[in-house]
């Protein structure tokens, strides 16, 4: 699934090719994704310039001259320029010519993307919380928002309110460098630990989008699925195998529906 690091290289990756240029058409072959593309997108859209491309959260917000397009990846979308002449592949939904030539398709065999139009601001984005490398996500923030709460850390990290773009690989491996169980309370974690666990969220994604600059080539003119980024991963997607710092057995529990991977002698 692309998380955070993906969507932000995916940004990098076609902000050259689409930043500044006209929409000369844009075609729909498949407009039921998560949310309805809008049957009348191509012309409301085309002959607008986009001005300017963002990202938040795990959206991309492609601003044009009066509106602008949110589109998400879901669990298995990819953006990518191709070639002009580049055959459709099977589940390449979308795609938007520019005025420079380039071209470019939203390609999602899940369908649990979107492509959404708005010339106001879009719910998607009312309620989130802030993105984790800005200031304004920080240990003071978890601590004061986890008072009182018996919700486990993990499941309160990952948590869009709290904090945005922190998925299960992401929370694991800063949960293990923080030492701390992913099922501990997040009402029962000091400052000082929450500090830490801050500070190893905002490196393990900047170490992931680091990584993801040196993978741009994938997005941009890869063929095939897109390539996602071959992180060394301490501890998630291996459960039962041995600790990288303490070489006990790690350990596999489900929490919130979603499989987490632990060391029980390094995280407390
Ligand atoms: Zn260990």
């Amino acid at each position: 699934m692309p998380e955070l690091p993906e969507v932000e290289t995916t940004l990098r990756g076609i902000e050259p090719a689409i930043a500044g240029q006209v929409i000369n058409s844009i075609r729909v072959h498949q407009g039921s994704l998560r949310w309805p593309v809008n049957p009348n997108l191509a012309q409301l859209v085309e002959g607008q310039t986009v001005t300017h491309l963002s990202r938040r959260a795990k959206y991309l917000l492609m601003q044009l001259d009066q509106g602008s397009m949110l589109v998400h990846l879901g669990m298995s979308g990819s953006l990518r320029i191709v070639q002009p002449n580049e055959e459709l592949r099977k589940h390449d939904h979308i795609e938007m010519q520019m005025s420079n030539g380039s071209l470019l398709r939203f390609h999602d065999p899940r369908r649990f993307g979107c492509w959404l139009w708005s010339e106001g601001p879009h719910q998607q984005l009312a309620h989130l919380g802030p993105e984790p490398l800005s200031d304004d996500f920080n240990g003071q923030r978890l601590y004061q928002l986890s008072r009182r709460r018996k919700v486990a850390v993990k499941p309160f990290i990952m948590d869009n309110k709290i904090v945005v773009g922190v998925g299960n690989i992401y929370a694991s491996e800063a949960l293990f460098r923080s030492g701390i169980r992913p099922d501990r309370a997040s009402g029962n974690l000091s400052l000082r630990r929450y500090t830490e666990l801050a500070g190893h969220i905002k490196e393990v994604l900047a170490a992931a989008i680091v990584q993801g600059g040196t993978t741009l080539r994938d997005f941009v003119n890869g063929n095939g699925e897109p390539g996602y980024f071959q992180q060394t991963l301490a501890v998630y997607g291996r459960g039962d195998e041995p600790c990288i710092a303490c070489a006990g057995r790690l350990k596999e529990i489900k929490l919130g529906q979603r499989s987490s991977v632990f060391c029980p002698r390094c995280q407390r």
